[in-house]
């Protein structure tokens, strides 16, 4: 298939956060380090290369690339410093805004401005609504304990009822669920978009039918394990990517699937499932945070050495949404209930942008991006070995 060359696509690849890529020479030394490379996916080399050439449309539908876990082990072995882990890095963000197709995720990942901007004009939006519909009561700021239960914690439901009426509560799961609605609806069509680019769009490749049940445990086992990170130095690498992983995933959908089971008045004992479960979350988020953010301060470690604004923004939305969730749940069982209110708020206001933009647009959809990639260079190649089993005939 001809292939259309893209000569300025380097220079916009720097709005990605591609550096050194001039320094590269195609020595291999990157491709032979790296502990993830097979026969079947060959990087980073062969994808600097490709980036080089121009071959825009040959990298949005590579999927190799999604089989790098940005370990950073390729990078100590450059001798032209040319960082391959961030190169890949970069291309990955570009790979993403291909899949995307409305746009924002380009605009997120090479503009601060918008992605600032949408950040706290969403935050900006939550708080007007609880200004609107949801202000403290009097009875508030008077006397707080009418919202205190039999043990002494602060019923938030009731909060919401007694300020401003039973139908807010409702209001506050139906939006709640539109957000799970709106988001999901935006992952999803950005991943078919992903399956026609990587997959449908190369009329030469017949998948057989099976192979979409047959390869489909690929998809959960690497979204579960996180497997292939295993084999890279750096084993708490992994064991931090696993625990933030669960812990964001059992978030979201405690957050947008679950709301009415885990916002409950009762303040139930530590060892409740519920409460179980979100200290699992939170101590999940924070275990992967804080190595991470001391990481990138120091600059040591060669896959921490270079932020991009994005890598900084996740960072700062999931710790801020940890630590005002904390507040929450601390000022909750604790009885202070003005401090509940305000801090509730808070971690709506900064929580709601955080889903709303990191999921399906910005960092975090690469949690979902690259298992659907392992998924779809298994039927790859399930298609690639039926042509080699049952040749097109040349005169068909
Ligand atoms: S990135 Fe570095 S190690 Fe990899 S091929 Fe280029 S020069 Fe060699
Ligand atoms: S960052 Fe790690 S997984 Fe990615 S290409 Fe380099 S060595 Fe391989």
């Amino acid at each position: 298939m001809a292939q259309r060359v893209d000569p300025t696509f380097m220079k916009s690849l720097e709005k990605f956060g591609v550096k050194d890529w001039k320094d590269c020479f195609h020595c291999g030394n990157c491709t032979a380090s790296c502990p993830l490379t097979e026969e079947d996916y060959q990087f980073p080399r062969m994808v600097i290369r490709q980036a080089q050439m121009g071959l825009k449309d040959k990298l949005k539908s590579n999927l190799d690339l999604w089989m790098c876990y940005f370990c950073g082990d390729c990078t100590k072995t450059c001798p032209r410093e040319a960082n391959p882990c961030e190169i890949m890095r970069s291309i990955r963000r570009f790979q993403i805004s291909a899949y995307d197709w409305t746009g924002l995720s380009k605009k997120f990942f090479t503009s601060t401005t918008w992605e600032l901007s949408f950040i706290i004009g969403i935050g900006v939006i939550v708080l007007a609504l609880f200004a609107l519909f949801l202000p403290p009561s009097p009875e508030l700021w008077t006397n707080p304990a009418l919202f205190l239960n039999e043990q002494g914690g602060v019923m938030i439901n009731n909060m919401v009822e007694s300020i401003s009426g039973p139908q807010f509560v409702k209001i506050i799961e139906y939006g709640d669920w539109t957000m799970a609605v709106v988001v999901g609806g935006l992952l999803i069509s950005n991943i078919l978009n992903m399956f026609y680019l990587t997959l449908l769009k190369d009329k030469s490749l017949h998948i057989p039918f099976t192979a979409y049940f047959t390869e489909f445990w690929k998809l959960i086992f690497h979204f579960s394990t996180q497997d292939k990170l295993r084999k890279c130095d750096d084993k708490s690498y992994w064991v931090g990517h696993v625990l933030l992983m669960t812990g964001y995933t059992i978030m979201f959908v405690i957050i947008v699937g679950l709301l009415p089971k885990f916002q409950i008045e009762e303040i139930v004992p530590w060892y409740n499932w519920q409460r179980l479960l979100g200290y699992y979350a939170t101590i999940g988020i924070l275990v992967f945070l804080i190595p991470v953010v001391i990481g990138r301060f120091k600059k040591k470690k060669c896959k921490l050495k270079h932020s991009h604004p994005t890598d900084w923004h996740f960072i700062i939305m999931l710790g801020l949404t940890a630590i005002s969730g904390i507040l929450v749940h601390i000022f909750r069982i604790t009885g202070m209930p003005i401090a509940t209110y305000i801090s509730y708020v808070l971690h709506l206001a900064i929580l709601v942008p955080m889903i709303m933009i990191e999921v399906p647009f910005s960092k975090w959809s690469h949690l979902a991006y690259r298992p659907f990639a392992i998924y779809f260079a298994a039927l790859k190649k399930a298609g690639v070995e039926k042509e080699k089993v049952e040749p097109t005939p040349a005169f068909a």
